[in-house]
């Protein structure tokens, strides 16, 4: 077996429907007194109803969250933290709300408590994102993991079915990655395996019906694996692609991860045999790629940068982009292949 170091940060993780009442007993054990409550505008109901469950323990409800945390969206939190006198946030929403937490985290040390709505994993990583000028800075801290993570499936019911399927792929891709990662281990890609199981049994079910319950927290446990090893281990060319397509083209996060995930993995086939191996085992199909094609064709997912409003004469510079500083990978980053992967996504041709 190759060498390998496997380092724990400890979340305390609570699954369960309803499980959000207990809201009360994880700040406590926290020592968290007055929590700030922090939504995205569109969930600001959700806000005031965890402002019911904490009572007076709440210290108001911030619903300023948008993508890739802006800096003066960040600095306002910082400010109405400080000014309503909050020891802690409470991260009700998706990677966007929980990014606001956690560049709250950064700067004063407040200890964020999650309520994921969505699949993308970010309460399990203690990466981080702002976004000044333009320009998405990214970085690690182990200050802004959230320390309790409540998965409660009944927060997810509202997550309209096409961003459960694109937010589930864009889970599986965090896991697909850490199967080829050179600082990963044999733990985190048990983790990864099965999170990728799990959510390949649990998106066609939450398809078909949206509002199971039991497919709904099954999904959640894949989010859970799969934001572990997000968090623990380095991503390659997908994470890389996605990055910049999200970053500099404003292309939405999902459904990037979702288009580009195949053509990714084909990228990398033959240099990560054992990983792709391994995916394919997770996604019950004879072979990775086509069976993460397949998948994402069963799921109804958008299939081409193109339609999501990427432009054709922009794929040069994203391939200049991606190839501009060198990041592990495990077949080497070649600008002419990367084109033509691009290429292929942008037409939402099969992988190559
Ligand atoms: P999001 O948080 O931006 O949410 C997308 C939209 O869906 C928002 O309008 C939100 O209000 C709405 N929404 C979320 N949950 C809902 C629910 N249950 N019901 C109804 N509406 C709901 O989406 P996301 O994909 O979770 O997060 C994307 C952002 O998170 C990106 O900026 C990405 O870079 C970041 N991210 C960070 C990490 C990390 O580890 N730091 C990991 C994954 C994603």
């Amino acid at each position: 077996m190759q060498s390998f170091t496997h380092e724990t940060h400890a979340t305390r993780v609570v699954f369960g429907a309803g499980s959000r009442q207990f809201l009360p007993r994880e700040l406590d054990q926290r020592g968290i007194r007055r929590a700030l409550v922090l939504t995205t505008p569109e969930q600001t109901e959700l806000g005031h109803e965890i402002a019911g469950i904490l009572g007076e323990r709440c210290a108001g409800v911030l619903g300023s969250a948008v993508m890739h945390v802006p800096v003066e969206v960040a600095r306002s939190a910082i400010d109405a933290a400080r000014r309503l006198g909050a020891d802690g946030c409470v991260a009700a929403g998706g990677g966007s709300t929980i990014g606001l937490a956690k560049a709250i985290a950064l700067e004063s040390d407040l200890p964020i408590v999650a309520l994921p709505t969505t699949y993308a994993g970010s309460e399990m990583t203690p990466l981080y994102g702002i976004t000044e000028d333009g320009i998405k800075k990214t970085g690690r801290d182990w200050r802004v993991l959230p320390r309790n993570v409540i998965y409660d499936p009944e927060l997810t019911l509202a997550l309209p079915v096409t961003l459960s399927m694109t937010s589930g792929m864009n889970a599986i891709a965090h896991a697909a990655e850490a199967l080829y990662a050179q600082d990963g281990n044999p733990v985190y890609s048990l983790m990864a395996e099965e999170g990728i199981r799990a959510l390949a049994h649990a998106l066609p079910r939450l398809r078909t019906a949206p509002a199971d319950l039991d497919a709904r927290s099954d999904a959640q446990y894949g989010t859970w694996l799969c934001g572990t090893v997000l968090g623990n281990v380095q991503m390659g060319l997908h994470h890389k692609l996605c990055h910049t397509l999200g970053g500099s083209f404003n292309l939405p996060h999902a459904e990037v991860h979702t288009v580009i995930l195949p053509h990714a993995l084909a990228y990398n086939a033959d240099a990560a045999p054992e990983a792709l191996a391994r995916i394919a085992r997770a996604l019950e199909r004879p072979r990775a790629v086509a069976g993460l094609h397949a998948l994402g064709q069963s799921l109804g997912v958008p299939r081409s940068l193109r339609e999501l409003g990427m432009a054709a004469d922009a794929l040069d510079r994203a391939a200049d982009l991606v190839v501009q500083t060198p990041y592990p990978n495990p077949r080497p980053l070649e600008r002419v292949a990367i084109r033509a992967l691009l290429q292929r996504a942008y037409e939402g041709a099969g992988p190559g």
